[in-house]
């Protein structure tokens, strides 16, 4: 059996436990055991990247821009080996996880950009003589903690762009997914990152990341994963003068209106709500259609999901992969179970048999449903959707409106009238016309309003905004 090891200050450190990693597509299928790191290695990761910070932190914005843009180049060099090992290990299909390599390659080399970008700005005094000047400068080590859905795309986004500024980096990655992490972080070894710069360590969230959050040798914490855990941390941050950035739930609408094109409605929905089994916090888990087509645009979606093939992440005909643990697919067969209890149809959401013994579960659709019920109020993260029938674009509005979250939100329709109303009046960080909530872009800002996001916002420049701290020098040309 391989085993794979943390990365700190540089070395590869083993541990006294060690986690084995399990295909979801092929229970049978060992990918390897992976370290677990300890709090004392959390204090052996701080003081490699303090150690590492003061030279890092002044290196030129041009040695930052080569090493992001190796690692990029290489990610993407890598791209095939890598897409089939997260495929493997996270279970999202064999398509899904190349692209996903593919972006965190386009974002490493996107943030090597940023290095040579960063500038800062000068204004005219208020006073005579004297000239005023605000730059940028990093802010120190950054702890950051990822969920196991994205598991090479999520760090990047957090990694690069705190390299890029000039900061270091202790990672921890989801337990489920150690693989593509210890992969991204040989990568980042591997093209000449300076010892403690970047330090690796897998393990678990109620101890590593407990830890990282406590210790005060970790400047601010970026995080990605559950409401409950992202609120936990965002106080504790708060209360230890700590900078954090929190990415949680969604329980993102997606309005279909009777003028829409029903066939791009379709492949909207059923794109954002079954594709990576819908284990995305943009996904589509509330369609919102109005009466006049609901009975016909029901049908259609459920000949559509119907005919998604479910199967092994690994091959190659597979639309909608497997569930990621038996922990998740208990909770999605568990919401589906409240639905039905609630007054709510299913269609679909059967457990499937395939060659191998893993978690398939097979795509849901549930109808007949109110803004009140339990299906509609929380994140479930499965492939399952639910339906809300409303009487015209007003209803649709407010009903997309009625929730705790704010990540993102749909609206498919051929009137520019209600699109614009929809992109000002949604409450959400990202509002899509026409097309699935989920599915971004990384040049631009990622995130959203309400219980689904804290602090700035991810991707693109707005980065910069996190991973900087802001100094204003005044100075007396007189
Ligand atoms: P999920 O329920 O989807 O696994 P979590 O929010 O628990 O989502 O996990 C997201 C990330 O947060 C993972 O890397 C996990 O290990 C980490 N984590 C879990 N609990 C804590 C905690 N108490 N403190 C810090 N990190 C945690």
């Amino acid at each position: 059996m391989n085993s794979y090891e943390n990365y700190i200050g540089g070395a590869w450190v083993p541990s006294e436990e060690v986690s084995r990693n399990v295909n979801p597509s092929d229970l049978a299928d060992v990918i390897g055991d992976y370290a677990q790191a300890s709090e004392r290695d959390v204090d052996r990761a701080v003081d490699a990247a303090r150690a590492a910070f003061p030279s890092w932190s002044m290196t030129t914005p041009q040695q930052r821009f080569d090493l992001l843009d190796r690692v990029g180049s290489d990610l993407i060099g890598r791209g095939v080996e890598l897409g089939r090992l997260l495929a493997r290990e996270e279970g999202k299909t064999l398509n899904e996880a190349l692209a996903e390599v593919r972006r965190a390659g386009q974002i490493f080399k996107f943030f090597a950009g940023e290095a040579l970008r960063s500038n800062g700005e000068i204004a005219p005094s208020i006073r005579e003589g004297i000239s005023v000047e605000v730059t940028r400068e990093p802010v120190g080590v950054f702890g950051i903690i990822t969920p196991w859905n994205f598991p090479v795309a999520i760090p990047a986004w957090k990694m690069a762009p705190a390299l890029a500024f000039g900061n270091c980096v202790i990672f921890k990655p989801a337990e489920q997914v150690p693989a593509s992490a210890w992969e991204l972080v040989s990568i980042l070894a591997e093209a000449g990152v300076p010892d403690g710069v970047v330090n690796l360590l897998m393990g678990q969230g109620n101890i590593v990341g407990e830890a990282m959050v406590e210790t005060p040798g970790i400047d601010g914490i970026s995080f990605t994963g559950s409401v409950s855990t992202g609120a936990r941390i965002g106080t504790r941050c708060v209360s230890r003068g700590k900078r954090v950035q929190l990415e949680m739930g969604g329980k993102n609408p997606m309005v279909v209106l009777d003028d829409a094109d029903l066939d791009v409605a379709a492949d909207a929905c059923i794109n954002g709500a079954f594709f990576s089994t819908g284990q995305r916090c943009t996904a589509s888990s509330r369609i919102i259609v109005v009466e006049n087509i609901h009975d016909l645009f029901v049908e259609q979606l459920v000949r559509r999901m119907k005919s998604l093939r479910v199967g092994s992440a690994l091959n190659e005909l597979t639309q909608v992969g497997p569930v990621v643990d038996a922990r998740q697919l208990e909770q999605d067969e568990r919401y589906l179970a409240i639905a039905k209890d609630e007054g709510a149809v299913v269609y679909g959401g059967e457990r499937v048999h395939c060659e191998t013994d893993g978690f398939f579960l097979a795509p849901a659709l549930v109808t007949n449903t109110t803004s009140r019920m339990r299906i509609n109020r929380k994140e479930v993260f499965g492939p399952i959707a639910s339906v809300i029938k409303v009487k015209n674009y007003d209803e649709a509005l407010a009903v997309a409106n009625d929730t705790e979250f704010g990540l993102s939100a749909g609206i498919c329709t051929a009137s520019l009238k209600y699109a614009a109303h929809f992109k000002r009046h949604v409450k959400a960080g990202m509002v899509m016309v026409n097309t699935a909530t989920a599915g971004v872009d990384y040049h631009v800002p990622f995130g959203g309003r309400k219980a689904s996001s804290f602090g700035p916002r991810e991707q693109g420049s707005y980065a910069r905004e996190f991973y900087t701290t802001v100094k204003t020098a005044y100075v007396n040309c007189g």
